[in-house]
């Protein structure tokens, strides 16, 4: 029981991680490589990203059915929309 309540803190944790992402990061949420003070946030999920990772991204051919997919969740209000993919790998770690 005592375990148990350890995984739900846990998971409390990283939502609410998630969720205060701030405007301007010095390293990549995917890569970890250094942002150039220019990041963008991920069409899979709720990553902020640097651009080389956003190129990355437009070539993955799942990209523009989870651009449609949040462009209907914010059309139906849901702002708190996760992404079409939240445990989103890309396609660069899928081929390794
Ligand atoms: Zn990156």
């Amino acid at each position: 029981m005592k375990y148990l309540k350890k995984i739900e803190l846990a998971k409390d944790f990283n939502s609410s991680k998630n969720e205060s992402f701030g405007m301007s990061v010095n390293s990549c949420d995917r890569c970890n490589g250094p942002t150039n003070n220019s990041t963008t946030t991920s069409m899979f999920n709720q990553q902020t990203i640097c651009m080389s990772c956003k190129d990355e991204e437009k070539k993955d051919p799942e990209y523009d059915a989870a651009c449609q997919m949040e462009n209907e969740e914010i059309r139906k209000g849901n702002y708190n929309y996760p992404g079409a993919i939240p445990n989103y790998t890309p396609i660069r770690l899928l081929n390794n």
